[in-house]
């Protein structure tokens, strides 16, 4: 057994956590810039503890998934206005944004030296600025990982600035921060999160760490994600989710993911499509397909045996079968109105691209067995 595990230096977790931040802040630095993925007058009460902290602000609005030009934008303003911290409000998009920001401040060069695919893949030398993580929705678990993912409009694709030192200072989740998400967001999140757990724990990287994470993780989602998606201001489904969103963050930062992911990159590279609704929408399919290649290839391995396991967590039969799981979650998405890709434009004439890419993506190296492009163009196609 060998392993690694790493993570935010230190994380905050309940309701009214979020009043923590700015004396938390107080001892990181003097002038934030404070990256905002909802309204800013939501933030509005975050902005005034600071200043009574004696912290200067700078907001930065993040309107869709971050790009590599906004992060160039926001390095831009925060040198200008001289700031020495980052916090990010929001949802994973601007927790990305933010942390990217974060760590091109003390790193010098250009943003695509760092960039891997796309760019040079260079290593980032210096540890960010002090960049404190506070999740609005409950389902990336950015505020945990070492990665912000970046849409390149260039050359149509997502990619990742990664590296350890880009590991959040703080992560303070409070799931009081939740309480007013629509719907479709508490759908498209909280199957994210559920994404986040299956793949972690199915993944040929899992480790007995990130396994614990994973079922504690599921037994949550299990009981909660429904709750919260119809009774949006029931504090403990919101408690259960953010914790779930937590936990999988944690996992996936250390033991990887699989093919949904391996779509979702490019898939969200390419067409407006919301990363938690592309992987809720692949999740089933991604599921199944492994299950079934793995009872005709590995019909002995560990995978199937995990993929049981899932079952039995999120169905409660102790003796369900793998395929029972996958049943669970279609008829989730279905109850909690999951839209097919084809509803953000994707088309049968986009599938052979997206399954050459997905082959490629980090993500899909931790699958858990290697698919064939048949057993990858069914998964997106069963999506659409
Ligand atoms: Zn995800």
């Amino acid at each position: 057994m060998r392993f690694e595990f790493a993570t935010s230096t230190r994380i905050l977790f309940g309701p009214g956590e979020v009043r923590a931040v700015s004396q938390a802040a107080k001892a990181m630095g003097r002038q934030a810039l404070l990256v905002l993925g909802r309204p800013p007058e939501s933030a509005a009460f975050l902005v005034d503890a600071l200043k009574q902290e004696g912290i200067g602000c700078v907001s930065l609005a993040i309107q869709a998934e971050p790009s590599v030009s906004l992060v160039r934008q926001g390095v831009q303003l925060a040198r200008r206005e001289q700031c020495d911290l980052v916090i990010a409000f929001g949802g994973g998009s601007a927790i990305d944004a933010g942390k990217a920001i974060a760590a091109l401040l003390t790193n010098g060069g250009e943003l695509s030296d760092y960039l891997e695919v796309i760019g040079k893949g260079q290593p980032l030398q210096n540890p960010s600025v002090p960049f404190i993580a506070v999740p609005t929705t409950a389902g990336t678990g950015s505020e945990v990982t070492r990665n912000a993912v970046l849409a390149s409009a260039e050359h149509r694709v997502k990619v990742s600035l990664r590296s350890p030192l880009m590991l959040p200072r703080l992560a303070v989740v409070d799931p009081e921060l939740t309480l007013d998400l629509p719907p479709a967001l508490t759908a498209s999140t909280g199957l994210d999160a559920l994404t986040q757990l299956i793949e972690p724990y199915v993944s040929s990287r899992a480790n007995p760490l990130t396994d614990g994470f994973c079922l504690e993780g599921l037994r949550r989602v299990s009981r909660s994600l429904r709750h919260a998606y119809h009774y949006g201001r029931d504090l403990t489904a919101r408690e259960f989710m953010s914790l779930a969103s937590l936990l999988g963050g944690l996992a996936l930062a250390n033991a990887g993911l699989g093919v949904v992911h391996g779509f979702a990159a490019p898939l969200g590279g390419m067409f407006d499509a919301p990363h938690g609704a592309v992987c809720a929408a692949l999740l089933p399919h991604g599921m199944a397909i492994n299950i079934g290649a793995c009872r005709a290839r590995a019909p002995e391995g560990e995978a199937l045996r995990r993929y049981e396991t899932v079952a039995r967590l999120l169905t409660g039969k102790p003796d369900a079968l793998a395929e029972e799981g996958v049943e669970w979650v279609l008829q989730l998405c279905q109850e909690l109105q999951i839209p097919p890709l084809r509803s953000y434009g994707i088309q049968e004439r986009d599938v052979p691209t997206l399954v050459e890419k997905a082959s490629r993506a980090s993500s899909t190296k931790g699958n858990p067995i290697t698919l064939t492009a048949d057993e990858l163009r069914e998964v997106l196609t069963r999506a659409l």
